[in-house]
């Protein structure tokens, strides 16, 4: 048996079972919506100008196997996590103080900062945030104990434009529809019974996250309908992942009007009210002289450079910020999810010293806080603190950066520097900007095989999986109040072992669904 996943899993498949297991997913997925848009290079060589079609999401074959015990771990933490990225967003020195270790090498953060300070300095008018939040964790396998024991362990928290959620619902369902109609029939057949596949109920979870934001904001005072906005990118090929969240609002609110919109044009189809509260008002291009004001700003972009190519992009989104709407998130709340916060909060305290997640976590007794640190792994800072110095020599050591992933303070994917590459990408760099990384130690995940099927074709091979826990959360920035604190479900992510990046959207990785053993 190779790590967790058991001799006989996943079964081995004949050339005509492999073909007709392809011939049933496409459909399924094709029927439920389990679908990306093709990219762009593939529209432009294909009888498709118009870019109507979409293709299915790359899916693995089978639900990767998953212990149970770090399956119970990931969820029974998230509303700690909640919480403590709540608060995390609320104080504001704290997050002033890492991001003022991190701006020297670090213009993207610096705007961002500017954008908070601006709005403060003329007053916030909205004190509600809403917190649509996935911490996801690899497993870490213990060899140092008798029989080898497994652990969650925290890959990254994210606070902007989490995605997934709309597809991963799916695709448990699509792996729950295999084991009860394809699977027994294989013949390796694998029995229903050993397949204990975890509920997700991750669509209805965010969006019941987004319709509690919007019954906290009061009805219009100017008379205009109030309204949902999805902020999202151009050229955006996720986009039905998003779709599945706007669906169900539809079926659970179909009074609230939502609209989406691309943020390139955030200044020409939406106007602040010129109102001390300085409600943002969306004038929707298909409905001439109709107003709605908006209550809840969900963002699916903004979260990396190349969604501000100009100034524009950045007076857009200080326009949204400075708005009386309920944002998904705040600038500080993106900030608070930055890769240095997670260092920050992850690096243990000296016995004398008081933790810094008591700090954060007060209502928690400190066995909640034991919990959620039993998901930290060691991260160092790079700047020139004596840990700091420590993690230079070892990031520009050859052989002890193959341990090792530098992280900048990024979302989205593909911004790492891994193992070897670290020491060579560091002497590219100022020195003076080095402060701006992190230094994180890789988590090896025991062996697990699969199938992944992407574009029609069938890999086989290695995997490595990454958990997703979802979480929403409504708070008050002033009280300290938390009006909603939900788990949401989850997503499983999976990568061939070959690939260092994981991310479904930037190409390397696959849907998968979690086999409980
Ligand atoms: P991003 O915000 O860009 O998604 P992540 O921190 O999630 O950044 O890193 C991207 C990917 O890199 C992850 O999905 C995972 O595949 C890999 N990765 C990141 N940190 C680690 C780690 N400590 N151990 C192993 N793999 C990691
Ligand atoms: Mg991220
Ligand atoms: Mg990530």
């Amino acid at each position: 048996m190779s790590g967790i996943t058991g001799a006989a899993y996943p079964p081995s498949l004949s050339a005509a079972e492999t073909e007709h297991l392809v011939n049933t997913i496409k459909d399924w997925s094709s029927a439920h919506g389990l679908v990306v848009r093709p990219p762009p290079t593939v529209i432009a060589a294909s009888a498709d100008p118009k870019a109507i079609a979409a293709v299915p999401a790359p899916v693995t074959l089978f639900p990767s196997p998953f212990p149970r015990q770090c399956f119970a771990q990931a969820l029974g933490v998230q509303t700690t996590y909640n919480e403590l990225y709540a608060a995390v967003s609320r104080n504001e020195e704290f997050i002033e103080d890492t991001v003022k270790q991190v701006i020297e090498g670090d213009e993207f953060i610096k705007n961002l900062w500017a954008i908070h300070q601006k709005v403060k300095a003329e007053g916030y008018t909205q004190s509600l945030s809403l917190g649509i939040f996935r911490s996801d964790y690899m497993v870490h396998q213990d060899d140092t104990t008798s029989s080898p024991t497994f652990q969650a362990k925290q890959v990254e928290f994210n606070t902007i434009a989490a995605s997934f959620g709309g597809l991963s619902y799916y695709t448990s369902r699509l792996h729950k529809y295999l084991s009860t109609r394809e699977y027994p029939l294989l013949g390796n057949a694998i029995p229903t019974d050993m397949m204990e596949l975890p509920g997700n109920d991750s669509i209805p979870g965010l969006a019941a996250g987004i319709e509690t934001a919007f019954y906290a904001y009061p009805a219009s005072e100017l008379g205009h309908t109030n309204c949902i906005l999805f902020l999202v990118q151009d050229g955006e090929r996720n986009v039905f992942d998003q779709r599945h969240l706007e669906y169900r609002l539809a079926e659970t609110v179909p009074q609230v009007p939502l609209f989406r919109l691309n943020v390139s044009v955030i200044r020409t189809q939406t106007s602040l009210a010129d109102t001390p509260r300085r409600q943002l008002l969306y004038h929707p291009p298909q409905c001439p002289g109709k107003t709605y004001e908006v209550a809840v700003v969900y963002l699916r972009g903004m979260y990396d450079p190349s969604d501000y190519p100009d100034q524009d992009a950045w007076d857009a989104r200080h326009h949204i910020e400075r708005s009386a709407a309920i944002k998904c998130p705040t600038v500080l709340t993106q900030l608070a999810g930055t890769k240095k916060v997670q260092q920050v909060l992850a690096t243990p305290q000296p016995a004398s010293e008081p933790s810094v997640l008591g700090r954060f976590v007060k209502a928690a007794a400190p066995d909640q806080v034991a919990e959620l640190a039993k998901t930290f792994t060691n991260i160092y800072p790079m700047d020139t603190s004596p840990a700091g110095l420590e993690a230079r020599k070892k990031a520009l050591d050859p052989t002890l950066a193959e341990a090792y992933v530098l992280k900048p303070q990024r979302e989205g994917g593909g911004n790492n520097v891994y193992r070897g590459a670290i020491p060579a990408y560091l002497r590219s760099i100022p020195k003076a900007h080095w402060s701006s990384y992190i230094l994180m130690e890789l988590i090896t995940p025991p062996p697990v095989s699969n199938l992944i099927l992407r574009n029609g074709s069938v890999e086989q091979g290695g995997v490595i999986c990454e958990l997703g826990i979802y979480g929403t959360c409504l708070w008050d920035q002033k009280t300290d109040e938390i009006y909603h604190n939900e788990l949401a479900g989850y997503l499983l992510r999976t990568k061939g072992d070959k690939s260092e990046e994981g991310g479904v959207a930037a190409g390397f990785g696959c849907m998968d669904s979690c086999r409980l053993v």
